[in-house]
């Protein structure tokens, strides 16, 4: 069989499944199984393909059809124009996470400073601030102890291990450091609301990363609440939300003492992370 038949049997198994994006997903799975870039595979697409091969891709293109996520089938995610490697005990990096990085990173433009990522899971967010600002020291912490596993395979693939420390510790555990800069990403889905998720999340992406509670807020509000004693004065606190939690979350922010700085929106016009600075 050749690659252009491969890619069309895989597009047509995942179509039946109402995969939307059943041509790109085949595509991307055959270049994953052949090794080498999707724009080869199109040039190439004649060639023959070998028995182990295609099972290998058969067995893929099964998972994709249980709408298990691309990310998770490849072990692997683009952030930051950085190549993550993830697994089902990390959530999958976002866009919107990555435009929190981006006003964090002008914000504090070139200068150096220290910073904690509550809940790194990846370590995408701490990875993306490092490698970016070569004056930067950053801890990552997570209670999964899978995660850390997986930030520590991150950290040493981009080599950033002298400008980091991971530690497998809840927030609420976590003494002895005061930082410029504590930047998170919480679970902070309503746990209601989790049924309704798309099935790709609900049945692949860990709980624990996306629940935030009766109403989404739990560990927003714990880390709004401990960043007071784990920042310097003026420190920056920069956290994603959830849809619909700006008013409420700013609100919180404020009577706590800090001073917002930056709303920042995703495509859709929605306020998707504050900047804010502890006074
Ligand atoms: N910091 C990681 C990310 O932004 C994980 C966040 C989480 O698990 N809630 O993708």
């Amino acid at each position: 069989m050749n690659i252009l038949k491969l890619i069309q049997n895989g597009s047509k198994s995942l179509k039946i499944k109402n995969i939307q994006s059943h041509v790109v997903d085949s595509e991307i799975i055959a270049s994953f199984v052949l090794n080498c870039s999707r724009e080869d595979i199109i040039v190439n697409n004649q060639k023959n393909v070998n028995f182990e091969k295609i099972s290998f891709f058969n067995k893929l293109i099964k998972r994709r059809q249980k709408y298990e996520p691309i990310s998770y089938i490849l072990n692997r995610k683009e952030f930051w124009s950085k190549d993550f490697e993830i697994d089902k005990s990390t959530l999958i990096p976002r866009p919107e996470t990555e435009m929190m990085v981006d006003g964090i990173i002008k914000f504090l433009k070139k200068k150096r400073f220290s910073f904690l990522d509550v809940g790194t899971g990846s370590a995408c967010i701490l990875a993306s601030i490092l490698s970016e600002n070569i004056n930067s020291f950053g801890v990552g912490i997570d209670i999964s102890s899978k995660a850390i596993k997986v930030a520590r395979k991150n950290i040493l693939k981009f080599n950033l291990q002298n400008r980091s420390k991971l530690f497998n510790r809840s927030y609420e555990n976590f003494y002895g450091y005061k930082f410029d800069l504590v930047v998170s990403n919480p679970p902070y889905i309503k746990s209601i609301d989790i049924k309704n998720l798309s099935k790709d999340i609900r049945n692949y992406e860990p709980k624990l990363a996306l629940d935030g509670g009766k109403d989404g807020l739990d560990v927003i509000k714990k880390v709004i609440y401990k960043s007071r004693s784990t920042l310097k004065k003026n420190g920056l606190l920069a956290i994603e939300i959830g849809n619909g939690q700006h008013k409420k979350v700013s609100r919180l922010l404020k009577l706590l003492g800090y001073k917002i700085k930056l709303n920042i929106k995703d495509y859709r016009n929605n306020v998707r992370s504050i900047l804010s600075v502890l006074k």
